[in-house]
C-alpha cells in the first residue's frame, strides 16, 4: 500500500481502467479513483474498452468517460481497477506502451495474478473499498463525489449489504460516506432501481427457461441473442441477472448463461455460503470469487449447459452440502 501510494505521488498522468463490461463497483471504483487523482494535482482519464452502463451514468466523472487513449495524453501510469488478470481490461490496454508504463494493479480477488507493476491484491467486499483505503492513506480528504462512487461500489458488489462478502468495515465506509451527506436512498434508488423497462421484459422472457436441478439446489436459466433482439438494446441491461434465482429457499448455486455470439455463452455463477463457484468457473478458464464467478464458453448450448450443471453439482456434492 505504502509503494503504491508512492508510486501514485511519483506519478503524473495516469490513466485509469476496469474490467469489460463494467459493473458498479468497476465504474465506481474507476471514477473515485479519478477524482481522488484529480484532488491530487494528477492528470486523469478513465479509458474502457466498454461504455458505462446506463444505470451508472449518474455518477460524477461519468460523462468524462472515454473509450480509447487520447493520442496526444502520453501517460507515465496505468491503474486497472477490479481486474483478476490483465486482459480483463480488453482492448484498451493495447493503446498503452507497457513497456515504459508501469502498472497499478488494485483489485479485491484472490484469484488475481498480480499482473501489476504494484499490486494491491485484498481480500474485501469491493475494489471501491481499497480505492477508499489509498485516498486515506494518500491524506485526500474525501469528496462528496469520491463518496457516491465508493458507496455505489459496495452497495453493488455486497448486493446491497445482503451477500456474505459483506463486512463491518464495508458498513463503516458507508457509514463514513452517509456522514458527507451522501443519500441511501438517492442512490439505491438510481443505481438499483432506475433500469429501462426493457430489462424487464427480456428478463420476463428468460425466466420461462428457468429450471431447478440437483435436488433442488442448483437453478439455471438463459437469455439468447433474439431475446433482445427485438428491444434493440445493450447486453448490459442483464447485468445482475444471475442473482435472482439465487433467492429461491434452498438453491446453493444460480447460474445465467447469456449467447453472446454463434456457440459462445457467458456463464455468470453465484452461491450461498461455502458452495464455492470459483472452482467451476476456473475450470472453465473463467474466475471469480467463492460466492460470484464467471466464465466464457464455446460450444453448442445444450452441451454446455450440461457441462457446466453436472460441475457445479459435482462441486456442491463434493463439499459435502
Ligand atoms: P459476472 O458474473 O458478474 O460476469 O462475474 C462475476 C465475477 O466473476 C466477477 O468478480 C468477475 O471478476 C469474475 N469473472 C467473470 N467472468 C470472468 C472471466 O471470464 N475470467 C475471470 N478471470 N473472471 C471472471
Ligand atoms: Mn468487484
Amino acid at each position: 500500500m505504502k509503494r503504491l501510494c508512492e508510486e501514485i505521488r511519483r506519478r503524473q498522468r495516469f490513466v485509469v481502467t476496469t474490467h469489460v463490461e463494467p459493473d458498479g463497483d468497476a465504474v465506481g471504483s474507476s471514477l473515485a479513483m479519478y477524482h481522488a487523482l484529480r484532488a491530487l494535482g494528477k492528470e486523469a482519464c478513465v479509458c474502457l474498452t466498454d461504455s458505462v452502463p446506463p444505470v451508472y451514468r449518474f455518477l460524477p466523472g461519468s460523462q468524462q468517460v472515454l473509450r480509447e487513449v487520447p493520442a496526444d495524453f502520453n501517460p507515465d501510469c496505468l491503474v486497472a481497477l477490479d481486474c483478476s488478470e490483465l486482459s480483463r481490461a480488453g482492448e484498451i490496454v493495447s493503446q498503452i506502451d507497457r513497456a515504459s508504463v508501469p502498472i497499478l494493479n488494485i483489485d479485491h480477488h484472490l484469484s488475481n495474478d498480480r499482473f501489476g507493476t504494484f499490486n494491491l491484491v485484498e481480500e474485501s467486499a469491493a475494489t471501491g473499498e481499497l480505492v477508499y483505503a489509498i485516498i486515506g492513506e494518500l491524506g485526500i480528504p474525501v469528496s462528496r463525489e469520491m463518496g457516491e462512487c465508493v458507496y455505489t461500489a459496495i452497495l453493488t458488489d455486497t448486493g446491497g449489504f445482503r451477500y456474505r462478502n459483506t463486512t463491518r468495515r464495508s458498513l463503516q465506509i458507508a457509514a463514513e460516506i452517509v456522514s458527507l451527506g451522501v443519500s441511501p436512498g438517492e442512490i439505491a434508488e438510481r443505481a438499483c432501481e432506475s433500469y429501462p423497462l426493457e430489462r424487464f421484459q427480456v428478463l420476463g422472457k428468460a425466466l420461462r427457461t428457468l429450471h431447478v436441478g440437483c435436488d433442488g439446489r442448483v437453478a439455471d436459466f438463459f437469455v439468447s441473442r433474439d431475446m433482445f433482439n427485438g428491444n434493440g438494446v445493450s447486453p448490459s441491461i442483464v447485468e445482475g441477472f444471475v442473482n435472482y434465482p439465487r433467492e429461491i429457499d434452498g438453491v446453493l448455486v444460480s447460474v445465467f448463461f447469456r449467447e453472446k455470439d454463434e456457440n459462445q455463452y457467458r456463464v455468470s455463477l453465484r452461491s450461498k455460503g461455502d458452495a464455492d463457484v470459483s472452482l467451476v468457473a476456473r475450470s472453465f478458464g473463467g474466475g471469480g470469487h467463492r460466492n460470484a464467478a464467471g466464465c466464457l464458453i464455446e460450444g453448442e448450448f445444450d452441451v454446455v449447459r450440461e457441462h457446466v450443471l453436472r460441475k457445479v453439482c459435482e462441486m456442491i456434492q463434493g463439499s459435502g452440502l
